[in-house]
C-alpha cells in the first residue's frame, strides 16, 4: 500500500537516463475529465511508473494504476464501487510525427520543454481503463428488472393520445 504523493511534475528524459521508479497517490477528485465522464470522485489512485530506455533507444515509461471508483450503475446510476486498473507502456515523444513512429505497442505521451505533467497521464490511463457499463447485482439493484418492465408499461401509458395505431398512421403518411 503507497502512502506517499505522486510528484506531478517531472523531468521524463532525465528519469529514464537514471533508471527511476516513481510511486505514489494521485488525488481523484484532481481530475476533471475523470469527473465529466463518470461523475465526481473521492479517493486515491496508486500509481507505479518505471521510466526506461529500450534497447532501440527509446525513452518510455512502463505503468501501473489502479484505483477504485464510484462508477453509476447502468441500470439504476446509483454509483457502486468498481476496481478500475491498467498496465501501460509510454513512448516519450517531443513532437506528433515522432509519435507516428512508434511502434502500436507504445501510446506516446507528448513531453514539452522536458517537462510532462503526470495527473494528466494518469487521468488519461484511468479513463481509457473504465469499464464499458457497470451494473449492480440484480439484488442489490435499485432498479429491480420488474420495476424495468413496468416502467416501460408506465412510459406508453403517459401517452395515451398516441395510439400504437396513430404511429402507423403518421409512419404509413410520410412513405
Ligand atoms: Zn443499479
Amino acid at each position: 500500500m503507497l502512502t506517499s504523493r505522486l510528484p506531478i511534475r517531472v523531468e521524463p528524459y532525465k528519469l529514464a537516463a537514471h533508471g527511476e521508479r516513481l510511486e505514489g497517490l494521485v488525488s481523484l477528485a484532481d481530475m476533471p475529465r475523470l469527473a465529466e465522464a463518470v461523475g465526481a470522485q473521492s479517493g486515491e489512485a496508486q500509481v507505479w511508473l518505471d521510466f526506461t530506455i529500450d534497447a532501440q533507444g527509446r525513452r518510455g515509461i512502463e505503468g501501473h494504476v489502479e484505483a477504485e471508483m464510484q462508477l453509476p450503475c447502468r441500470r439504476c446510476l446509483v454509483p457502486m464501487a468498481s476496481e478500475v486498473e491498467s498496465d501501460f507502456l509510454l513512448g516519450l515523444v517531443t513532437s506528433d510525427s515522432l509519435a507516428a513512429e512508434l511502434p502500436s505497442t507504445h501510446e506516446p505521451v507528448l513531453v514539452e520543454n522536458e517537462q510532462l505533467n503526470l495527473l494528466g497521464v494518469v487521468e488519461d490511463e484511468l479513463i481509457l481503463s473504465l469499464p464499458q457499463v457497470v451494473y449492480h447485482d440484480e439484488a442489490e439493484c435499485q432498479v429491480s428488472r420488474d420495476q424495468l418492465s413496468s416502467g416501460a408499461g408506465a412510459v406508453e401509458s403517459e401517452s395515451p393520445a398516441e395510439s400504437p395505431f396513430d404511429v402507423l398512421k403518421h409512419l404509413k403518411g410520410k412513405h
